[in-house]
């Protein structure tokens, strides 16, 4: 594309960027969680835009809104593209928004310069990824890929204590879909008519910056374990309690994550582990703690050592509780497996990023995103663009605006070359 071309595209990315970013409970940065008015917000004002682009509006039954640019041969699998609408707490305006507004900019402009695509392109604004507000991620791709059925829902709280089964309810999520043109038809969120998926996305790490390269290609993403350990001691009172006389379930929640963080480090990158939450019953001064419960991340790119790693920790915590006279329950919440991105689409950001003259890199995402599911239904690819000081998940998140000019041409070229 020429400059002013792109430069006008760039101009319209960021507007979109900022207008997303205003969909945002109160606070510092962006906060939009799953199913909360200002996400309904968001996904609405998406809506109005992809119609305004000339796309199809479609939404599923969790809240997944689609744009669809028809092709000329529609017996033809889609091509689809997008990112997540949701962000964590305190967030930033690029993480998930970035790869939506990009693929929205991107079809626009396909079509504008190209007319009409051979095959259908898709633009997808996912409801949920983080994980931020129900212990579980991933739930706008996860159904669009078959891992949920929606029965998940019904036993699933947020900290209020309301269910994702209650939450959905409140917007009028159901089986039954309407489309732009008032027609209604059952889904179920699975696409079988999905050919390949490419997402945009904002490194979240310092690699691309401190290499000063513009576009990262992902080979693969970490596969990623998650769990909530409940430890359940004895609540007593802490003055007349002695103290070989009791269960605290605190101190021994305190040994595990001394020892998870111990283990960690000794088996080194590209192993990681962290526990990010935790909450203490009855949470008083005075009173030895009867139950506590913290959560466990941990990823690695091969399964094989990630599985012995958990393995390994979830049983040094059963000897610890032992010895402590505690009980311990530990909850799986999350486990997805490393994903390698096909290798013929990697291949071909590779040549765009050559043919544009942009430097670039090959690497593995520490971070989940929702290509991961993908990943094993279809070709799938990834590309990253740097994120200032690897800053991410924070109101500090940035990236400039020729990085995601960057990311946006090289998205555009190879939608393109998969759709025209
Ligand atoms: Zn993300």
């Amino acid at each position: 594309m020429n400059d002013s071309r792109v430069q006008a595209s760039t101009q319209k990315l960021l507007e979109l960027l900022e207008e997303l970013a205003a969909f945002t409970a109160p606070g510092l940065g962006v906060t939009r969680l799953l199913y909360t008015e200002e996400w309904g917000r968001a996904q609405t004002f998406l809506q109005g835009k992809m119609a305004g682009f000339g796309l199809k509006v479609t939404t599923d039954k969790v809240g997944n809104v689609f744009g669809r640019l028809m092709g000329r041969s529609p017996e033809q699998k889609v091509i689809l593209t997008g990112s997540h609408i949701d962000t964590v707490v305190n967030g930033g305006k690029y993480d998930g928004a970035y790869g939506i507004a990009a693929a929205m900019i991107a079809l626009q402009d396909l079509q504008k310069n190209f007319g009409q695509p051979q095959r259908t392109l898709e633009v997808v604004s996912f409801c949920e990824e983080e994980g931020s507000r129900f212990p579980l991620a991933y739930w706008g791709s996860g159904h669009v890929t078959e891992r949920y059925d929606g029965s998940e829902a019904e036993n699933c709280m947020d900290a209020d204590r309301i269910s994702l089964q209650a939450a959905m309810a409140a917007f009028s999520f159901s089986q039954s879909v309407t489309d732009t043109d008032g027609n209604i038809s059952k889904s179920t969120g699975a696409r079988n008519d999905i050919d390949a998926f490419v997402e945009l996305h904002i490194e979240q790490g310092i690699i691309l910056e401190t290499t000063d390269t513009q576009i990262g290609v992902v080979q693969g993403i970490v596969g990623q374990r998650r769990y909530m350990v409940k430890v359940s001691g004895v609540a007593n009172h802490a003055g007349t309690t002695p103290m070989l006389m009791r269960q605290d379930a605190l101190a021994s929640a305190v040994e595990m994550l001394y020892v998870l963080e111990g283990a960690a480090k000794a088996a080194g990158a590209p192993l990681v582990a962290t526990s990010g939450k935790l909450e203490v019953y009855p949470n008083t001064p005075n009173v030895i703690p009867g139950e506590v419960l913290f959560a466990l991340d941990i990823r690695h790119s091969e399964e094989e050592e990630l599985e012995c790693f958990c393995a390994k920790i979830l049983s040094l915590y059963h000897e610890i509780a032992a010895e402590r006279g505690v009980t311990l329950e530990v909850i799986p919440v999350l486990h997805t497996l490393p994903a390698p991105m096909d290798t013929k689409l990697s291949t071909a950001l590779e040549e765009i990023c050559l043919e544009q003259g942009k430097t670039y890199r090959m690497m593995v995402s520490g971070a989940g995103h929702d290509a991961q599911l993908f990943a094993p239904r279809c070709p799938t690819a990834m590309i990253f663009v740097p994120s200032r000081a690897g800053i991410s998940h924070s109101p500090e998140e940035y990236s400039s605006p020729e990085q995601l000019a960057a990311g946006l041409e090289v998205l555009t070229a190879m939608l393109y070359e998969l759709a025209y």
